[in-house]
C-alpha cells in the first residue's frame, strides 16, 4: 500500500468495502468473469460470445433497424456488430440522443502471435508455422508454453473454417521451442528484447513423416504430409492460409489464483477485463435510463486503433448518426454532432497495478494498487503527456462525485514513473470527436503477458462503476 499520510484522497481496501452479501456477489460475477476469459479469447470469439449473451436478453440486431428504417424508442435494447470484429450496444434512454449518451468504450482485442500469410516451413524434422507478432509483447514469455490456435479461414470454395484447436480436454496443443540452459550462454548475455527474436517465434505443428502409417507410402516430406493431414480433416490447402486470421495464444485456462481465491489469472484481461464489465454493466441495468447507455468494444487497440475496425475508425460515429436519425428522420450531421459533445465517455482500459516485485518503476502516490477499486488515469500516455486526452478537472470531479455517492471504491492511478514508460488507450480518439472522456479500468499485475493478474473486488468493483455510470 502507499504510504497514506501522502495521499490527498482516502485509499480504500475493494475487499473492505464489500458486505458479506456483496462478496458473494462479487465471487459469483468473477466465476461468470472466468468463463467469459475461456469462451473468448481473440475479438472474434468476444463478439460471438457477447452478442449470445445480449441476445439472451431480449436485444435486437440495429443492422434490422436500419435495413426497414425502424425508428427506436426509449427502453429499446439494441446492438451492432463490425465485421465480427467489434460490437455496440445500447440500452436506449428516455432523452433525446442529441443531449448525449452515456458511453463505457473497451477493447477486445489482445496481444498475441497471428500466423503470417505463408506460414508453413519444415526443419529439423518438424513442421512449423512462421508467426508475426501482434500489440507489445516481452517474446521470450511465449516460448516452451502450451499455445492454441484460433481463427477463421476463408477456403477457395468460399466456405468458412472456424479454428479452435487447443482448448478442449484431449485437444493437441502448439508450441515454441525455447534452448536449453545448458546451450544458452550466448543467448542470456543478450538483452531481453533480442533473447528470442520474432523470426523465432515458429510454432510446431507436426513431427511424423507419414500421417498415415502406412511403410510403403512414398518418401514425401513432412511438411507435404501436414497438408495431407489439413486437406483430409479440414479441407484445406495450403494457400488457404493467405485467407485466413490464425491467432496464437495461450492454451492454459483461467482461473482463480492464490489460497483464498482473491484474484483472477488468465490470458487477455487486457482489455476483456474491462469490456465484459461494461457489457455486463449495460446488461444489468434495471430501469430505462434517462441517457442512452453505450457499450463501445472496439478491436485494433494494441496496433494503435487503426483499421476499420479499431477505434480509430469512423463506425462509432456512424452508430450514433444512425441512432440519432432512428430516433426522429430529419436528424443528419449537426445532430450527430451535438450528440458528440454531449456525450461522455469512460475509456475503459487496465492500467499498471503496483508490482511489489519492481517497485523501482512505480511511484507508489499516484499508483493503482491491486484490490483497493477501480482505478481512474486522468491522463495516460507517456514522456509528457504524449498520446493522452487529460480529462478535465470538472470531468474527474464529477465522476468521482458520483462513485462516492453509489459508495464505490476508486483510486487514482498513473501508468508507472514519469520517465519509466507509459501506454496510451482509445481515451484520444473520442477526444477528437468531441467527447468528455476519462480513463477508468481495472489494475493489471503483468499486463501484456500469457497470463495476466486481476483482483476480484476490482473486477466487481469497475462493474458496478460502469453500472452507476450508464445508469446515470
Ligand atoms: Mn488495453
Ligand atoms: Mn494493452
Amino acid at each position: 500500500m502507499a504510504d497514506r499520510k501522502s495521499l490527498s484522497y482516502e485509499l480504500k481496501n475493494g475487499w473492505k468495502e464489500m458486505s458479506s452479501e456483496t462478496r458473494v456477489d462479487a465471487m459469483s460475477f468473477c466465476k461468470d468473469y472466468i468463463q467469459f476469459l475461456n469462451d473468448a479469447k481473440t475479438e472474434r470469439e468476444s463478439v460471438s460470445v457477447m452478442v449470445a449473451m445480449l441476445k439472451e436478453k431480449g436485444f435486437a440486431d440495429f443492422a434490422t433497424y436500419i435495413a426497414e428504417g425502424k425508428m427506436v424508442k426509449p427502453g429499446d435494447k439494441i446492438y451492432w456488430i463490425n465485421r465480427d470484429k467489434a460490437l455496440i450496444a445500447a440500452v436506449v434512454g428516455n432523452q433525446d440522443p442529441t443531449l448525449g449518451m452515456n458511453m463505457v468504450g473497451a477493447h477486445i482485442d489482445a496481444p498475441r502471435l497471428d500466423f503470417k500469410p505463408n506460414p508453413l516451413c519444415e526443419d529439423g524434422g518438424f513442421v512449423m508455422a512462421k508467426t508475426h507478432y501482434y500489440g507489445g509483447i516481452k517474446k521470450y514469455q511465449w516460448v516452451a508454453v502450451p499455445l492454441a490456435l484460433h481463427g477463421v479461414i476463408l477456403r477457395k470454395d468460399g466456405t468458412k473454417l472456424e479454428v479452435r484447436i487447443g482448448e478442449n480436454p484431449g485437444d493437441p496443443v502448439f508450441y515454441i521451442s525455447d534452448l536449453l540452459p545448458h546451450l544458452a550462454g550466448d543467448q542470456m548475455g543478450g538483452s531481453a528484447s533480442k533473447v528470442v527474436s520474432g523470426e523465432q517465434l515458429k510454432v510446431v505443428l507436426g513431427s511424423i513423416p507419414d500421417v498415415k502409417g502406412e511403410e510403403d507410402e512414398e518418401k514425401v516430406s513432412l511438411k507435404e504430409n501436414l497438408l495431407t493431414l489439413l486437406h483430409e480433416q479440414y479441407g484445406l490447402t495450403e494457400s488457404d492460409f493467405l485467407r485466413g486470421e490464425i491467432e496464437v495464444v495461450p492454451a492454459f485456462q483461467a482461473g482463480d489464483v492464490g489460497l483464498d481465491r482473491g484474484l483472477v489469472g488468465g490470458y487477455g484481461q487486457d482489455d476483456r477485463v474491462c469490456s465484459y464489465t461494461g457489457l455486463r454493466a449495460l446488461l444489468d441495468l434495471e430501469a430505462v435510463p434517462e441517457k442512452t447507455a453505450v457499450c463501445y468494444l472496439s478491436d485494433k487497440e494494441e496496433i494503435g486503433s487503426v483499421g476499420n475496425t479499431g477505434a480509430r475508425a469512423n463506425w462509432l460515429e456512424n452508430f450514433v448518426l444512425e441512432l440519432c436519425h432512428a430516433w426522429d428522420p430529419a436528424y443528419e450531421m449537426v445532430a450527430l454532432r451535438r450528440s458528440l459533445s454531449n456525450t461522455c465517455f469512460l475509456s475503459a482500459d487496465v492500467t499498471a497495478a503496483f508490482d511489489p516485485c519492481y517497485p523501482e518503476v512505480f511511484e507508489k502516490g499516484n499508483s493503482a494498487f491491486a484490490g483497493s477499486g477501480v482505478a481512474i488515469a486522468k491522463y495516460t500516455g507517456s514522456r509528457g503527456k504524449s498520446g493522452a486526452s487529460d480529462a478535465s478537472a470538472e470531468l474527474v470531479a464529477s465522476i468521482t462525485n458520483l462513485f462516492d455517492g453509489e459508495n464505490i471504491p476508486w483510486q487514482v492511478a498513473e501508468l508507472g514513473k514519469v520517465d519509466a514508460g507509459g501506454g496510451g488507450t482509445i481515451a484520444q480518439f473520442m477526444t477528437d470527436i468531441g467527447m468528455d472522456v476519462l480513463d477508468c479500468g481495472v489494475p493489471v499485475i503483468s499486463m501484456h503477458s500469457p497470463y495476466e493478474v486481476t483482483s476480484k473486488a476490482d473486477v466487481y468493483w469497475t462493474y458496478r462503476a460502469y453500472r452507476a455510470f450508464m445508469k446515470g
